[in-house]
């Protein structure tokens, strides 16, 4: 009775061995990941500062206590320009009334 192994078994262990350090260096590269989160949460991106939360033309932005830098959440840009737009036309609006 041979004790050598086959091809096929040691394709099987080399290709498990190969997805236990895949999965490995997932699970290192998610920690990393929620680490820098818990790091750089409400910071500034510039200088490091907390940021806070402000309201404008109805969209909150986040604003930097320090430096006074803007950070836009993906979308808020686009709602500031649709709220732009709307401050805009209500002053046209405002003019053509007065004519
Ligand atoms: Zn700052």
């Amino acid at each position: 009775m041979s004790t050598k192994p086959s091809n096929s078994e040691e394709e099987f262990f080399a290709l498990e061995e190969q997805e236990k350090k895949h999965q490995f260096h997932e699970k290192q590269k998610q920690e990393q990941r929620e680490l820098q989160k818990k790091l750089h949460f409400m910071k500034c991106p510039k200088c490091g500062y907390d940021l806070k939360s402000i309201r404008i033309s109805f969209v909150d932005v986040d604003e930097c206590g320090y430096c006074g830098a803007m950070v836009l959440d993906k979308g808020e840009l686009a709602k500031l320009k649709i709220a732009d737009n709307t401050i805009l036309k209500a002053l046209v609006d405002v003019f053509k009334k007065d004519r």
